[in-house]
């Protein structure tokens, strides 16, 4: 994959839940390393799934992250030596992780973004969608349809088991939530 050596440019990973973005954000991240470049990745802090500090994927792939509450919180650790920014679960960011991606890029950093493109409900999800607009470089991957196998596109909502409604609080106390990959054909939003 050539990328362009004189200028920055953003590239953004998207997909479904365990599309594997970010096995594919650690996988760049970690050939950068090995160039010896001044990087630093990002992560919102809501989600700690497994680790406080790192990206983890659902595979167990790991690298280290600094959690921020807030986009413009990425200026206080960035400097002229940094080359490579990235950026996990994008989707959770406020809408200035837009105008900061450009302007990194702008500085001549290469802007790594990782993050859903839809929600439960299949609906285009936060900054994602203006990003994918901006960006030089875009891969959309597919997981594996928990249903029927095919390529998984979104993101099954369940709650104690069941398919979620369009309108079901995103918190629901004392429910057990879950969420799967499931292609178009077998994802189900009742409303
Ligand atoms: P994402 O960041 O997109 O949620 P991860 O990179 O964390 O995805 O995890 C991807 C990994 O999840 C896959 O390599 C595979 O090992 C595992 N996995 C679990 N369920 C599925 C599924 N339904 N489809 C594809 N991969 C899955
Ligand atoms: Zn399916």
């Amino acid at each position: 994959m050539y990328r362009p050596v004189n200028h920055g440019y953003i590239e953004v990973v998207i997909g479904p839940m365990y599309s594997g973005k970010s096995e594919e954000l650690i996988r760049r991240i970690k050939r950068a390393e090995i160039a010896k470049q001044n990087i630093v990745v990002f992560k919102p802090r809501i989600d700690d799934r497994y680790s406080k500090e790192d990206v983890v994927s659902h595979s167990g792939d790991s690298v280290g992250a600094i959690p921020i509450n807030k986009a413009n919180e990425i200026y206080n650790y960035i400097d002229e030596k940094t080359q490579v920014v990235g950026i996990d679960e994008v989707q959770f960011f406020d809408e200035e992780i837009i105008n900061i991606a450009i302007n990194l890029a702008d500085k001549g950093i290469r802007v790594i973004a990782a993050g859903l493109d839809m929600d439960f409900k299949g609906e285009p999800f936060g900054p994602t969608p203006k990003l994918l607009a901006v960006a030089e470089f875009v891969d959309k991957i597919q997981a594996i349809c928990s249903v029927c196998g095919q390529p998984a596109t979104r993101s099954q909502r369940l709650i104690n088991g069941e398919p979620a409604r369009y309108d079901d609080p995103i918190i629901q106390v004392g429910a057990v939530e879950s969420y799967e990959a499931r292609c178009r054909k077998c994802h189900v939003v009742y409303r």
